[in-house]
């Protein structure tokens, strides 16, 4: 039977997506639109406004003109639309993960896990509705003594550019637009292309919430023109950025032009590093090939795609590597059976296959899928769950972010080898560490050039800074790290005697 998901379009009640700019919905001063592919049934899904660099101009300048009476609201107003949105989003949960299966294929038993949720997107406006009085500036004892003041006032940095990527709207939405609202700061918003719907019903909340016109702003469309146009205008004073290390680059080219600051979540090539004394190598594997397999399919920007594992535990590993592989199910993803997800587009699924083709040839050992799914599957971008084995670390499927259920197995002998292959990469962004020695695993995880490590396993918490060294990003998304990266610091001085003056 052929995929569809068109009774759960009307179901959810789909309508043409449109502009967002100053407190009103429009069609923008464009005309074009951009049509929606469904990455499992190749349907076109829906449509909305593909917009203009003109759209941008209008959605600076109304960010801009919110920009003084939000920056100076009282605490009580940030504080409490931020709660009765996190409220409303909780209350719409369901709707808004049926939007997301629309959007990009993730299945509705994958919105569920905490992760990708709309309640960890919740609990980020909760967690940042409790900054908005509490971060402040310092006052010091003047360094050269006598009286005098010496102060500093955190500030809002003023109108802010978000960028999103398709994977995770929720979380990523909240990552940005939480701390920026909290701060005090004024948005203009771009969903991914690929991802639109479910994050304009987040928009209509939080205006339900009581968001005052111009304070958030969205102009939906392809990264060129309308990303382009936000990077580059001069009313914008901050970029923050989750997506491709290429966009991220061109971003921080972008903002020379008038020194914006910029915040980018990039990609990654994250290794799992399993000890021959983890605790249980099938649960290690099991959680490894779960990752870069079930729910996004691989399309995650922290998942271990490189597995470093130790010689006396390699052939164990492979083959619960294999069983776990084996057990991921794909289709429809509003059945609650299916666990995983199709790629996001054609040309993201030309990519993978070319990755697997290039592993081939650069002679490592295929040990299970390698091949796009076929039969009830043909129409969607669905490629079957890939394990290469015996994989050398310089090889290009050990080295770039493929975004796809690919994973490399690296053998390895001892301690520092391991940590060797894992901080040879340009990435930095995560990795795991599988050992039941609980000093090796501190040791490992001080010596290992990535932001975040999971010992033995991994969750997301929405209060932990979260971001990558080298070349997956600048700065940190999450907790107080990332309410502050939306503030400039300003140092006030003041004799206080007439002598000094
Ligand atoms: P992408 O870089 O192709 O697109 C991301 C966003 O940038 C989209 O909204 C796109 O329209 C826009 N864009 C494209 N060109 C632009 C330009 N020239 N100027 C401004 N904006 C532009 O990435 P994607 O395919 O949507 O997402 C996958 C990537 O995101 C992967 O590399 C993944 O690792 C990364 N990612 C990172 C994190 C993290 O937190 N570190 C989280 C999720 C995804």
């Amino acid at each position: 039977m052929t995929l569809t998901v068109q009774p759960h379009r009307e179901s959810l009640g789909l309508k043409a997506g449109q502009l967002f700019i100053d407190g009103q919905w429009t069609d923008g001063r464009g005309g074009q639109t951009w049509t929606h592919q469904h990455p499992a049934t190749g349907e076109e899904v829906g449509g909305f406004v593909s917009g203009t660099a003109a759209d941008v101009d209008d959605a600076v300048a109304a960010a801009r003109a919110a920009f003084d009476g939000w920056a100076t609201s009282r605490a009580r107003t940030r504080i409490d639309v931020l709660l009765r949105f996190a409220a409303l989003l909780r209350e719409h949960a369901d709707e808004l993960r049926g939007l997301q299966a629309l959007d990009n294929s993730v299945p509705l038993s994958f919105g569920g896990i905490y992760a990708t949720s709309v309640e960890a997107a919740a609990d980020v406006f909760t967690h940042h509705a409790g900054w908005v009085d509490k971060v402040g500036g310092q006052t010091l004892p003047p360094y050269q003594g006598g009286d005098h003041l010496a102060m500093t006032f955190r500030e809002p940095v003023g109108v802010v550019a978000a960028i999103l990527p398709w994977n995770a709207p929720f979380l990523l939405f909240a990552q940005k637009v939480a701390p920026a609202l909290a701060a005090g700061c004024t948005v203009v918003l771009k969903p991914s292309e690929y991802a639109t719907f479910a994050v304009l019903r987040m928009v209509r909340l939080l205006t339900e919430a009581g968001l005052p016109p111009g304070v958030l702003n969205v102009v939906t469309g392809p990264g060129d023109p309308v990303g382009e146009a936000m990077i580059t205008h001069p009313g914008v004073d901050k970029v923050s950025f989750t997506g491709s290390r290429t966009v991220g680059k061109r971003i921080v080219e972008a903002s020379a032009g008038t020194l914006k600051r910029v915040s980018l979540e990039l990609g990654g090539k994250s290794p799992a590093l399993v000890f021959a004394d983890a605790p249980n190598v099938a649960i290690a594997a099991a959680t490894v090939v779960g990752a870069v397999t079930m729910g996004l399919s691989g399309q995650a920007c922290v998942a271990n795609t490189r597995a470093l594992v130790h010689r006396d535990v390699y052939d164990e590993f492979l083959g619960a590597a294999q069983g776990m592989a084996a057990a991921v199910t794909y289709g429809d993803p509003f059945e609650p059976s299916v666990i995983s997800s199709p790629l996001i587009n054609g040309r993201q699924l030309e990519r993978v296959l070319g990755y697997i083709e290039k592993g081939k040839q650069e002679g490592a050992r295929l040990v299970t899928g390698g091949e796009r799914l076929g039969g009830d599957l043909a129409n969607g971008n669905f490629v079957a769950p890939t394990i290469f084995a015996d994989v050398d670390n310089s090889a290009t499927i050990a080295r770039e972010e493929i975004f796809g259920p690919v994973l490399a197995v690296v053998p390895f002998g001892d301690e520092d080898e391991a940590v060797e292959l894992a901080n040879d990469t340009e990435y930095g962004l995560g990795a795991g560490v599988f050992t039941a020695d609980v000093q090796r695993a501190f040791r490992v995880s001080r010596r290992l050039r990535v932001g975040t490590i999971g010992i033995n396993g991994f969750q997301v918490e929405p209060h932990l800074p979260f971001g990558g060294f080298k070349e997956s990003g600048l700065g940190r998304e999450g907790g107080q790290s990332a309410y502050e990266a939306y503030t400039e610091l300003k140092s006030v001085l003041m004799p206080l005697t007439e002598e000094m003056m």
